[in-house]
């Protein structure tokens, strides 16, 4: 085998494609392989559902391709592409084994950018392959649209959906889960029902049924979910109360009806911290679970829940407390029986927060409840939000939203991404 030869098989090169010439420049630290084929060639019509094999070659371009590194130095492929000319479809460039129509990077060279993007932010990877970011991005985006355009989602029977800001408190972003496959699904700009509408549509272009096939979703209690879900994945309707189609059962995530409880604690603190001083800042030691708490915080909310300090927010801790217990019964039945003696109790709690919270849940009892019968794992729409967390890290620098979700979706949809074994 000689070095042409070598650098061929590397290459995974089949007939009639040869190197035909290997350059090797030290000062511009650059290796151009150059690719070639045997006058008198024939190749296949490019054309799909073709099957012409033989087409004689028309006329050459000049093509190149940005190929993985050779140590440090930069590679390139280059070839004179054949246009062949198909006797029923006439003249076209030939499609090549090593890049994709249209692109100046070779496969192995964009599933590598692929491979890393999963693993580090674009802008410093677009440094590190001395390559554009822009260019980065194209590469990211075209393979999670053609991977996303091949999927299925008609078996998919429970979604969770959340939202999230973007940046502090705006340019919210939507995601739409599988729950049994723990997969985004979809994820979309805004946090209204349009989101729902827009999540159905995509269901429906993947081969689902959405207003047929989703036994439950999990949500926040935002309105606007709510009333999407009514409106888009079921077969009810607006306000269409008496037919009886198919309604997925709303399930409301234990995340965010703790969160609201804890909103309430806070909201005893806050008023009760004008009358004393003592609880400025104290919002985390009274909202962090017990077991996150620092040494300091311990002791200070120690102090602070002494009975002799009398404080409304003690109270309103220990109500919250006791409304978590709720997610601890041991099966549905019970839950549902402690959820009812706790509203009871919490509705003479003499706080206002706290029965603002109550009426709450009870407007919200079968989705609160239905948590317990259906299991669906607690972490899975906290899951969402670290996993969007690391898509901002990822697009940092990149205002453009899309660049965030196509990352959410490159690290999060499980999508068949081609891999260095299917090319
Ligand atoms: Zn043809």
């Amino acid at each position: 085998m000689d070095e042409l030869e070598m650098f061929g098989a590397a290459l995974g090169l089949t007939a009639p494609w040869v190197a035909v010439s290997v350059k090797f420049d030290e000062t511009e630290r650059r290796l151009d392989i150059e690719l070639g084929f045997a006058r008198g060639s024939r190749f296949g019509c490019p054309q799909e559902g073709c099957g012409e094999l033989a087409c004689a070659v028309h006329d050459t371009l000049d093509k190149s391709w940005r190929h993985l590194d050779f140590f440090e130095h930069q590679a390139f492929l280059s070839a004179k592409v054949p246009r062949v000319r198909c006797t029923e479809h006439g003249v076209h460039l030939v499609k090549v084994g090593w890049a994709r129509p249209g692109s100046g990077f070779t496969m192995l060279f964009e599933v590598a950018l692929l491979t890393y993007a999963k693993q580090m932010p674009v802008a410093p990877l677009a440094a590190m392959a001395r390559v554009h970011d822009t260019r980065v991005w194209r590469v990211l985006e075209h393979h999670v649209a053609t991977a996303r355009a091949g999927v299925d989602f008609s078996e998919v029977t429970q979604v969770g959906m959340d939202e999230t800001s973007a940046r502090r408190g705006q340019d919210y972003v939507s995601v739409f889960m599988d729950l049994a496959e723990r997969r985004v699904l979809f994820a979309t700009e805004g946090r209204d029902a349009d989101t729902v509408k827009q999540f159905a549509a995509d269901l429906a272009a993947h081969g689902g049924a959405p207003r047929t096939q989703l036994d439950q979703v999990c949500c926040d209690m935002s309105p606007a979910f709510i009333k999407g879900v009514r409106e888009h994945l079921s077969e009810q309707g607006d306000d269409d109360v008496e037919t009886t189609g198919h309604c997925p059962q709303i399930v409301f995530d234990r995340y965010h009806v703790v969160a609201k409880a804890n909103e309430a604690v806070d909201e005893v603190r806050r008023a009760e911290a004008k009358t004393r001083p003592e609880l400025k800042r104290t919002r985390y030691a009274w909202l962090k679970n017990e077991a996150n708490l620092t040494a300091k915080q311990r002791e200070q909310l120690a102090w602070l829940t002494r009975p002799s300090m009398q404080l409304q927010t003690a109270r309103a801790a220990r109500w919250r407390d006791d409304f978590n217990g709720f997610y601890n019964q041991p099966t549905p039945t019970d839950a549902e029986a402690y959820l009812r003696s706790w509203c009871y109790r919490a509705k003479r709690s003499r706080l206002q927060p706290i029965k603002d919270f109550v009426r709450l849940v009870e407007a919200h009892w079968d989705g609160i409840v239905a948590w317990t019968n259906t299991r669906i794992s607690n972490g899975l729409l906290e899951g969402t939000n670290s996993l969007i967390q690391t898509a901002k890290r990822r697009a940092r620098g990149y205002r453009n939203k899309q660049k965030m979700i196509t990352i959410i979706y490159l690290i999060a949809g499980k999508l068949p991404l081609p891999q260095i074994h299917t090319i």
